[in-house]
């Protein structure tokens, strides 16, 4: 899929005195995107949907200066930003609540002070191993060739004895990531769902065709794999189509002896977001009928709306045993 290029960049004065901010401002000179030096972010149009559509295309490059992190359980045991929202535009998206009106990309561009900040929780953790989760509000992927923060992270992690990192994406821009000093420290997980959730609700990701290419460069590159499946949807023929994921993915990873892990998750909604989502995407096939869905207390302290029991239940043993079918070394660590 062709890189994602903002429309305008914003650039906070601040990252003029890391050696990265210079090299950025060249990158987007080189490629014509107009910067305005502020870090001030005015996205002032008519409509929610039009402020969405256009915070979407820019981007802000920024420092981040959270010093304590917080959990990610189950995928791990915290999560840091490199950056944060992302250019895709997919309907379910769970960040739809949380990134407000005009959830526009900050890329940050403080690398040394964020490792520091890992390295810290790293040691207070020693001997054991600790990990972080980089990809938990954006896409890092995507936004990688605008800063180059991913490469140097997996660097990092690759010469930590005892940090480990993890990454999800749904784009397919590997190449930079195939040479790098890994030391299998760092795990590529790649989101994949059925034919009818990637066509009708994750616009302006790579296709399922460009991932599951990534997801071979990758594993060929030494790299731990993953795939997290979500959100997991019941609609006419998903079983047919959840079928035919795996079995594409297991004539994909055909001669693959490394261990592959699957996280599983249902597709869930709040009432706060339904309401962004029926208004940004005005005729979504989503299904958000609360109906056929009961409560589920989240760990951000909303009520979300997940599958019945009888349903999830239904859907997690399906899923699971087509996994367990197709892969020998296929570790479940979790349907939620
Ligand atoms: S790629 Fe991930 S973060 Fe970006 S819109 Fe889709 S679900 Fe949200």
């Amino acid at each position: 899929m062709k890189l994602f290029i903002p429309d305008i960049a914003y650039i906070d004065p601040k990252i003029l005195k890391y050696p990265a901010g210079e090299k950025v401002i060249e990158y987007l000179e080189s490629l014509n995107i107009p910067i305005v030096n502020s870090k001030k972010v005015v996205i002032d149009c008519e409509t929610p949907e039009e402020n969405y559509a256009m915070a979407k295309k820019t981007v802000l490059f920024t420092t981040n200066g959270q010093k304590k992190l917080v959990s990610c359980r189950p995928s791990a045991d915290y999560q840091f930003s490199l950056s944060s929202s992302c250019p895709a535009n997919c309907e379910y998206c769970y960040l739809q609540t949380t990134q407000g009106e005009k959830p526009f990309m900050k890329i940050f561009l403080n690398m040394d002070e964020i490792l520091e900040v890992i390295q810290s929780y790293i040691d207070k953790n020693m001997p054991n191993i600790t990990s972080f989760e980089c990809a938990s509000i954006t896409d890092p992927i995507a936004l990688e060739h605008l800063s180059g923060n991913l490469k140097r992270c997996i660097e990092y992690f690759g010469e930590s004895s005892n940090g480990r990192l993890r990454l999800v994406t749904k784009f397919d821009d590997v190449d930079p990531f195939l040479k790098l000093k890994h030391n299998k420290h760092t795990k590529f997980r790649f989101t994949l769902n059925s034919r009818y959730v990637i066509n009708n609700f994750e616009h302006n990701t790579s296709s399922f065709y460009e991932r599951i290419e990534a997801v071979k460069k990758i594993a060929c590159a030494g790299y731990p794999i993953g795939f997290i499946i979500a959100p997991i949807m019941i609609y006419d023929n998903w079983k047919e189509e959840y079928k035919e994921l795996f079995d594409t993915l297991k004539i994909a990873l055909q001669g693959y002896k490394g261990e592959i892990s699957f996280e599983l998750i249902q597709h869930r909604f709040t009432k706060a977001a339904k309401e962004l989502i029926v208004q940004r995407f005005k005729n979504t096939a989503l299904n958000l009928n609360e109906e056929n869905r009961q409560l589920k207390w989240g760990p951000y302290g909303k009520f979300k709306y997940v599958y019945k029991k009888l349903d999830s239940e239904d859907m997690n043993n399906y899923i699971s045993k087509l996994i367990n079918s197709n892969f020998n070394r296929a570790i479940i660590e979790y349907f939620t």
